[in-house]
């Protein structure tokens, strides 16, 4: 039995469906944590555009000192409609992805994390053709968050009278080192498999990134490493992601790599993230967006919400029975027969015998689960 403890969490319910999936994932929550004993205190703070209609920003320093100031964060998800909504009529700095933008770097948040995991009971909507012995895949990509091309100097100018763009592709040995680490050890907690992503044929960012992951893995006998060019990977994960366990990639590589890997499992209300600082700290959140089209229907999906909640037992609580019974409850769910409305099958044969369930009636089937 685990020793009870207390939790603190900063919540950021957003936008959107964002207060609704975050409702389920602290049901979830609450029903885990009564389980083992621990007690949880939730502090819910404002960011995105209900941060802009409250105080004309899309993050305050209060909602950061606040974040700052718990134990980890759970967030749903921010932004509106972009075509008809009044917060996309302010310049870009003052819309809701400014927010969130803004309080990954206030948070130090280097780690990206973004599993990529096909339910055996939600194959039929994975895009990729079937394979000998059904596709059974489970991988995550450790994507670097705060350096490389997307942080480095740009411009655009004339230059003998051509207009010339520039952007600087920068990370340094230290900056590998870190994530690195944070790949290995997160492997150490799975199948003991990691794949470095570079192109190192070309780039010398990408030659200091193998040599620094190379030293890096001395560390980790325990732990195979691989290296793989990011052309390939991307031709890998739609032919074979069975063979990855944990991929580790730079900043644009991962952007890139960590949205392909989702579609391949068909289901966008279903991935779960976690974006990691140096401590044990991070925020949790779902994949998608704020779905401004469903908001408020209460059809909303929350097991990427209740998947995020998971992570963050996991990773800033070395939580890993919780964490363990959250992720059975979620796959006995489905398992059961209990499907929200973008994971119904559209042809009536398939849906027989299936139970349809609103965002409330996920998050009470999962919790009943517990
Ligand atoms: P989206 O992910 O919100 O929605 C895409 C489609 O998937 C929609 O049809 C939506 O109804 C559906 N969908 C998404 N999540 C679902 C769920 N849990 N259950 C059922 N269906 C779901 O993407 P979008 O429409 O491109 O963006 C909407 C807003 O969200 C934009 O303002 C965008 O900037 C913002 N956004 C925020 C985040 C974030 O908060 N981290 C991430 C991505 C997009």
């Amino acid at each position: 039995m685990s020793v009870a403890r207390h939790l603190e969490i900063a919540c950021i319910p957003g936008d959107g469906i964002g207060p609704e999936i975050v409702a389920e994932a602290k049901k979830v929550l609450t029903q885990v944590c009564e389980k083992y004993g621990h007690t949880i205190s939730y502090t819910d703070v404002l960011m995105g555009g209900c941060s802009i209609d409250a105080y004309g920003v899309p993050l305050t320093q209060e909602t950061i000192d606040i974040c700052k100031s718990k134990q980890a964060v759970l967030m749903g998800s921010i932004g509106g409609d972009a075509a008809t909504s009044p917060w996309y009529r302010l310049e870009p700095s003052k819309r809701p992805e400014a927010g969130l933008l803004a309080i990954r770097k206030a948070l130090g948040l280097y780690a990206n994390l973004r599993p990529a995991y096909l339910f055996p009971e939600l194959a039929a909507s994975c895009p990729l053709a079937s394979k000998e012995g059904g596709r059974n895949f489970d991988l995550i990509i450790v994507r670097e968050l705060t350096g490389g091309l997307y942080f480095g100097e740009r411009w655009t100018k004339e230059v003998d009278g051509v207009t010339t763009a520039v952007d600087t592709l920068k990370y340094n040995e230290n900056e590998i080192r870190r994530i690195a680490k944070t790949a290995f050890e997160i492997a150490q907690k799975r199948r003991k498999k990691v794949t470095s992503v570079d192109k190192a044929n070309v780039l010398d960012t990408s030659r200091l990134w193998r040599k620094v992951v190379h030293e890096v893995a001395k560390d980790y006998p325990d732990v195979e490493l691989n290296d793989m060019l990011v052309d390939n990977c991307a031709m890998q994960l739609v032919k074979d992601p069975e063979q990855f366990d944990v991929i580790v990639t730079e900043n644009m590589f991962g952007d890139i790599l960590s949205d392909e890997a989702s579609m391949i499992t068909g289901s966008i209300g279903m991935l779960s993230s976690a974006s990691l600082n140096e401590t044990s700290f991070g925020l949790y959140e779902p994949s998608h967006g704020s779905a401004p089209d469903i908001a408020g229907l209460g059809i909303a999906n929350p097991i990427a919400t209740v998947l995020s909640a998971a992570m963050m037992l996991r990773y800033s609580f070395n939580m890993t029975k919780e964490a363990d019974d959250i992720e059975n409850a979620v796959k006995k769910t489905l398992h059961d027969g209990y499907r929200s409305v973008d994971l119904m099958p559209k042809d009536p044969m398939e849906a027989a015998g299936l139970t349809k369930v609103g965002c409330s009636g996920m998050g009470d089937a999962i919790a009943a689960r517990i």
